[in-house]
């Protein structure tokens, strides 16, 4: 899906950390890299595009959908529908098992409904980040690794048309770097899904179609067209 930002103004509170966008565009099927200080704004911006918050003015728009401008319920299903979010502390449920937390979105919402082969698909998805043999275990008997690949997993199993991540690689050895990064990239691919990564690893700006760097985020982008 496309994305598009438009005037964005954002701010937590009166005083607080604010966040001003004009415009920036993301065609569908792009593979774009956001690298910054911490503290810039990355992940912010990653909330405001699965329309987690909403801008106190301009709109962002994903697909055809002004996020900014459905109600709470509406941008909720939305994102559940449409939209994978890797969360940087990856938000698993402590006491449910792998399983269960990759398939905790299909639990919570009935926006996406459970189907018959689901439970094959866990396996595959599973296999394919090398936890399979994890599949009944509980998650906080899992290393850090281990409990990202499974928040990749759980983002991954819809096929979101917008997969939103957020240091995704942050706690991987190098080898595993980039084996998840290929599967990122060829699970996007398959689904002709826009991929959004917030990264600290300058090793895997190469791979990316695009890269914004939020320290200079006020003046016209970095580009590696
Ligand atoms: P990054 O991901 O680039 O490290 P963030 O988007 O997480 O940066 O944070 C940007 C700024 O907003 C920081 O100064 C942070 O303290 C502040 N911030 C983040 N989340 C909140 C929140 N929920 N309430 C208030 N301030 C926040
Ligand atoms: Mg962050």
């Amino acid at each position: 899906m496309r994305v598009t930002i438009e005037n964005l103004e954002f701010e937590y509170g009166l005083g607080r950390f604010r966040l001003c966008i004009p415009d920036l565009q993301i065609e569908a099927g792009t593979r774009m890299a956001f690298v910054g200080p911490s503290g810039s704004g990355k992940t912010t911006l990653l909330r405001l595009l699965a329309g987690i918050v909403t801008p106190q003015s301009g709109t962002v728009t994903v697909g055809e959908v002004p996020v900014n401008e459905l109600a709470d319920a509406g941008r909720r299903a939305f994102r559940i529908r449409h939209i994978g979010f890797v969360f940087q502390d990856f938000r698993l449920v402590d006491h449910l098992d792998v399983r269960e937390n990759i398939l905790l979105p299909y639990r919570l919402n009935d926006a996406l409904p459970v189907y018959d082969s689901i439970e094959s698909q866990v396996k595959q998805q599973a296999e394919r980040l090398d936890l399979a043999d994890k599949l009944d275990s509980p998650v906080d008997e899992l290393s850090q690794g281990e409990q990202q690949r499974v928040a990749i997993c759980r983002a991954l199993l819809p096929r979101p048309e917008l997969l939103l991540a957020d240091e995704p690689t942050g706690n991987l050895d190098p080898k595993n770097k980039d084996r998840i990064l290929d599967q990122l990239f060829q699970q996007t691919e398959s689904a002709e899904a826009t991929l959004v990564m917030v990264t600290h690893d300058h090793a895997l700006l190469d791979r990316f179609d695009r890269v914004i760097d939020f320290t200079k985020f006020h003046k016209p982008e970095t580009t590696n067209e």
